[in-house]
């Protein structure tokens, strides 16, 4: 299931109608979809660029949907850790696993990430920003014994949801082996 198809561009104009369900279909298709000019010079693609910058994105929605459907439960957009300035898309404090969906275009996704036309360098820095932030914010998290999944927002929700609910389990598990108490 290639979100790359040449059907993509038919996802943007119809999102909801997305029949692969995608996390994030609005997003990388809208950057990918206008390859005349640049990317960033339509209102339906600056608008797009800053839904994924925001909480609450369509991606988020689903995943935190489908993980509720199964059950489980999460704090939505707030910080793993109190020092850390840095709020994940869904956290589970007992499990401490911390969720975040990355948007294609702002985390460089290696499948959807193209080179913009115009102000390439401005862009390009700005995505390398963004990725090392990420990279340290995943150490910080695992000094303090959490544990950071990241999922890509065109990644499928089912399996991007099973990936989530995996690392929740076996954290719950371990915990439970270490303080049998609880
Ligand atoms: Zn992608």
């Amino acid at each position: 299931m290639s979100p790359t198809s040449a059907s993509g561009a038919n996802c943007s104009a119809s999102f909801d109608g997305c029949a692969e369900d995608h996390l994030g279909c609005n997003g990388y298709l809208a950057y990918m979809g206008d390859s005349s000019q640049s990317w960033a010079s339509t209102p339906a693609v600056r608008a797009s660029m800053r839904a994924n910058r925001s909480r609450d994105t369509r991606p988020e929605l689903l995943l935190r949907r489908e993980l509720h459907a199964k059950g489980y439960r999460y704090r939505v957009a707030s910080r793993p850790l109190p020092d850390l300035r840095r709020t994940a898309d869904l956290v589970f404090s007992r499990a401490k696993v911390a969720v975040f969906v990355d948007g294609c275009f702002w985390h460089g996704c290696p499948i959807h990430h193209r080179l913009a036309k115009r102000n390439r360098e401005y862009w390009e820095q700005k995505v390398q920003r963004n990725r090392r932030r990420d990279s340290e914010v995943d150490a910080r998290l695992a000094e303090a014994g959490w544990l950071s999944v990241r999922i890509w927002e065109h990644e499928d929700v089912a399996s991007a949801a099973l990936r989530v609910s995996q690392a929740v389990d076996s954290r719950r598990r371990a915990v439970r082996s270490t303080s049998p108490q609880n």
